[in-house]
């Protein structure tokens, strides 16, 4: 067996439930991200989000996802559709996510393909928004997100898929939690300097609500603690 087939499997229908989650989660923090970028930013972040998800919404109704692939496939092209810096970052990045696992793209990705796919969608934001950790951007709550689940499954060979997602999400939620002690050094936050300390990042945020999403889509409990995003 290779080490890529022996990593724990997400369960079936794992892209649905992370995706659905992510939408309830991104809907129901929407005005909450928006009023931080409000603080530290121009304040389009919310409308950004919830503009996201309406094209989700569209692109379920007009073309029904039918595996992990399509669902991510729904995800990326709503946020490509989207403004902002963070729109064609998300859209990227959850281009990235969606070729997770085999190539035919039918089946669900091992936890470790989808730490992979986090792995080369975090490059691909850094690659064209080339921001470096600690400035205060979306990519704070991931890099650590991605080495709580990495240690979670390298550490002991009978860690579940969820309790290594776990992991991942307390990490990305403190991360982007301390975020509030950095200056933006990224996006339209870096125009008002040291007036954005203080001040969750919006986009670190809504990182760790997907990473949390993935959490909830696997344990099936469907439900993302919301109550620290503001
Ligand atoms: P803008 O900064 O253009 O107003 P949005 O309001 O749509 O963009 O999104 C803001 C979020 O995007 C920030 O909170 C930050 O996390 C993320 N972001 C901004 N610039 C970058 C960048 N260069 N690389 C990674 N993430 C970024
Ligand atoms: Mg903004």
């Amino acid at each position: 067996m290779t080490e890529q087939t022996s990593s724990p499997a997400l369960p079936a229908g794992f892209g649905r439930a992370f995706v659905l989650t992510l939408r309830e989660a991104f809907v129901g923090a929407a005005d909450d991200l928006g009023d931080l970028d409000r603080r530290a930013g121009d304040g389009d972040f919310g409308t950004n989000v919830r503009t996201a998800m309406k094209h989700l919404d569209a692109n379920l109704e007009a073309d029904p996802p039918t595996s992990y692939r399509e669902w991510l496939t729904a995800l990326y092209m709503a946020w490509l559709g989207v403004g902002g810096t963070s729109g064609p970052l998300f859209g990227m990045f959850f281009r990235d996510l969606a070729k997770a696992g085999d190539e035919a793209g039918r089946s669900v990705p091992t936890a470790a393909q989808f730490g992979d796919a986090l792995a080369a969608g975090q490059a691909t934001v850094q690659r064209y928004g080339e921001a470096k950790i600690g400035d205060k951007t979306m990519i704070d709550s991931l890099d650590p997100a991605i080495a709580a689940l990495r240690a979670a499954l390298e550490a002991d060979a009978e860690t579940s898929a969820v309790e290594a997602l776990f992991e991942a999400e307390d990490a990305a939620v403190a991360a982007a939690t301390a975020t509030a002690q950095t200056t933006a050094r990224r996006g339209r936050a870096s125009y008002v300097g040291d007036a954005s300390r203080g001040v969750i990042d919006p986009g670190a945020a809504a990182m760790a609500l997907v990473i949390g999403s993935a959490r909830a889509g696997a344990d099936g409990s469907g439900a993302v603690d919301l109550s620290w995003v503001a």
